[in-house]
C-alpha cells in the first residue's frame, strides 16, 4: 500500500522523493499551442477552454517569479512554507524557441520554494534541442513532462481533434525513455461514443507505454468551448458519479501498480463548467475511490499483468 492509500499517489511519490510534503503551483508560461495558431489547425481540441486547458494557473501577464509569489500567496495558509513543483501548465508549454524556453525553466527554477518542474506539451513539440534542454536540466533538478494522449482510439482522437496521430506518440514516449525524461499520461474518461472497452484498451496502453504517471481527467463540459457547441448539435450522455468511480477503481485494478497517479478528478471552474456539476465536489468524488476500493477489497494493481518491459505495442487502431 501506499501511506494510508490503496492507490499510488502523487503525494506519496513525492514525499518518497523529496523527504518532505511537496504542492505544485501552476505558471502561465505565455505560450500559444501549434493546434490552435494556425500551424495544425486553428480549432485547437474539442474540449480546450481559451485559456488553453489551464483554468486556474497565474496570470500570463506577469513574470514567472510574480506567478510563482501569487500562487503561493494563495496556498499560503495550508502550505506557509516548504517546496513546490513549478506546474508550466497552460498551452503547449515546450513551444517556442529554445533560449525562450531555457530562461522560463529557469526563472522558475531559480525561485528558492521551487524543488522541479512539471511541464505539459504535446508529443509532437519534443525536438531536438528542445528534448536536450530537458535532459540538461533533469540531471540537476527533477523534471517531468505532461503529455495529453487522452485516447489511444483514432475514432475518437479525430472526433477531439488532437492533432496527432498514437505513432507520434510512440515516438515521443521513445525518446523520453531514451533520455530518461520521467513522462506523465493523460487520459479524458466520457469522451463522446468511448466505451468502458475502450478506455482500459487506453489505460493498458499507457502500462506498457513507460509512463511514470498518469492523469485521469472526467470529460468536462465547458461553456464556449468547441465540445459545448458539438453537445448542442450532438448531445451525448456525460457520467454519472456512481459510474465514474466505479470506472476509475475498474482502472486502477489494472494500472500497473508502479505507475504514479497524479489525479483521478478533474478541475472545473464554477463559472463555466456545464457539466457534470457533481464533478464540482471533488472531495466526495476523492472519498468514494477511496471507499469503494476499501469495498471491494482491491487496490491498484491487483489485476496488473503485463510486463511492463514489453514494448511491443499493439496499436489498435492498426
Ligand atoms: S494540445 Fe492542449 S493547448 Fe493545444 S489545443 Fe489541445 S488541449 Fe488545447
Amino acid at each position: 500500500m501506499w501511506g494510508n492509500k490503496r492507490f499510488h499517489t502523487l503525494n506519496y511519490e513525492l514525499k518518497k522523493i523529496f523527504g518532505e510534503k511537496i504542492y505544485k503551483v501552476s505558471l502561465d508560461g505565455g505560450f500559444t499551442c501549434p493546434n490552435r495558431d494556425g500551424t495544425l489547425d486553428d480549432r485547437g481540441c474539442l474540449f480546450c477552454s481559451d485559456k488553453g486547458s489551464g483554468e486556474f494557473a497565474g496570470d500570463r501577464r506577469k513574470s514567472i517569479g510574480v506567478q510563482i509569489e501569487d500562487q503561493l500567496a494563495l496556498i499560503e495558509n495550508k502550505f506557509p512554507e516548504g517546496k513546490v513543483i513549478a506546474y508550466f501548465q497552460n498551452f503547449t508549454n515546450t513551444y517556442a524557441p529554445i533560449e525562450q524556453l531555457r530562461k522560463l525553466y529557469t526563472e522558475a527554477l531559480s525561485h528558492p520554494r521551487v524543488a522541479g518542474l512539471a511541464i505539459a506539451t504535446r508529443p509532437d513539440c519534443l525536438p531536438g534541442e528542445v528534448l536536450d534542454l530537458l535532459e540538461e536540466i533533469g540531471g540537476k533538478h527533477f523534471v517531468w513532462l505532461e503529455l495529453g494522449l487522452q485516447t489511444i482510439h483514432e475514432r475518437t482522437s479525430e472526433l477531439i481533434n488532437r492533432g496527432y496521430s498514437l505513432e507520434k506518440f510512440i515516438e515521443a514516449s521513445d525518446s523520453l525513455k531514451k533520455r530518461k525524461i520521467p513522462f506523465v499520461t493523460h487520459l479524458i474518461l466520457g469522451l463522446p461514443g468511448e466505451s468502458e472497452r475502450e478506455i482500459l484498451e487506453s489505460v493498458r496502453f499507457v502500462n506498457k507505454s513507460g509512463s511514470w504517471g498518469i492523469k485521469l481527467h472526467l470529460l468536462h463540459l465547458i461553456r464556449g468551448t468547441k465540445l459545448h457547441e458539438y453537445y448542442k448539435e450532438n448531445p451525448f450522455l456525460l457520467m454519472e458519479k456512481d459510474e465514474y468511480i466505479s470506472l476509475i477503481i475498474d482502472i486502477l485494478e489494472i494500472l500497473n501498480p508502479e505507475t504514479v497517479v497524479h489525479r483521478i478528478t478533474g478541475d472545473g471552474s464554477r463559472d463555466t463548467l456545464i457539466g457534470p456539476l457533481w464533478s464540482l465536489d471533488k472531495r466526495s468524488i476523492l472519498n468514494g475511490v477511496d471507499k469503494g476500493l476499501k469495498e471491494r477489497n482491491t487496490y491498484q494493481g491487483k489485476f496488473y499483468t503485463e510486463d511492463s518491459s514489453d514494448r511491443n505495442y499493439k496499436n489498435p487502431n492498426t
